[in-house]
């Protein structure tokens, strides 16, 4: 059965600026759902739509949803981040990149502040690949390296990822956990630093091919067996127990 992906975007700098555009003519959300639309379905959706384009019906066809926002997290509905969660507890992957780490939804899942150093140079940075058995390191070479990048820097606030699939090394000195994965009740979450709006990142096709194998990972929809509650024993026991306050 085929992934559904949804791809969402703030999708404001595209608008307002001119060097955004000038690489996102279309939108982040339409580069990004061009480096997955040979391998999954993918839809886009966008904060000014309704409802951020986020809909209950949206969110039930949804798979795997991909998180891009910088500028204007606060505008995001709070009724959705909780619907966005849900989905996410249900078993909903959820891949968040780049200034995402700041958006409602991460934060609430991470129960952190994600805050983290950054310094925009267009400095080079070395992704390296630090569990290459992982199925997102898959066809990779040892390191990826961008040309262009934003520095971010540790400490990032999140609490210790499952797995550590990347590292990065900037230019300026500094390192930080650029590849982390989580699960959340039912739910996969993948953090991927790279993606700042004004360096052509995700243009990049190792970048690319790093969102593949990401929502990929994300798909656990496969799974599972879960039942929560008061339950009766499965081996012959005594229930007679009378401090049982119900
Ligand atoms: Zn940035």
């Amino acid at each position: 059965m085929t992934t559904h992906v949804t791809v969402w975007n703030e999708y404001r700098h595209e608008r307002e600026s001119d060097v955004v555009a000038d690489i996102y003519p279309d939108g982040i959300h339409e580069t990004i759902a061009d480096a997955l639309a040979d391998d999954f379905t993918v839809g886009t959706a966008t904060l000014d739509e309704p409802e951020h384009g986020l809909t209950e019906d949206v969110l039930e066809e949804t798979d795997v949803l991909t998180w891009w926002g910088h500028a204007a997290h606060d505008e995001v509905e709070d009724e959705i981040v909780e619907r966005v969660r849900d989905h996410v507890l249900d078993g909903m992957g959820l891949l968040v990149m780049h200034s995402g780490h700041y958006s409602k939804i991460f934060k609430r899942l991470m129960g952190t502040t994600c805050s983290l150093k950054w310094r925009e140079a267009a400095e080079t940075e070395r992704l390296w690949v630090v569990e290459p058995s992982h199925p997102i390191a898959d066809g990779l070479e040892e390191y990826i390296e961008v040309p262009e990048a934003e520095m971010y820097g540790e400490r990032f606030d999140i609490p210790r990822p499952d797995t550590l699939v990347f590292t990065s090394w900037f230019e300026g000195g500094e390192v930080f956990r650029s590849g982390c994965c989580y699960t959340r009740g039912a739910g996969r979450i993948f953090y991927f630093r790279p993606g700042h709006e004004t360096y052509p990142v995700y243009h990049q096709p190792e970048i690319r091919q790093v969102l593949r194998n990401a929502v990929e990972w994300l798909d656990s929809s496969s799974q599972t067996h879960r039942t929560f509650g008061n339950s009766d024993p499965i081996e012959e026991i005594d229930t007679s127990d009378d401090r049982t306050v119900h």
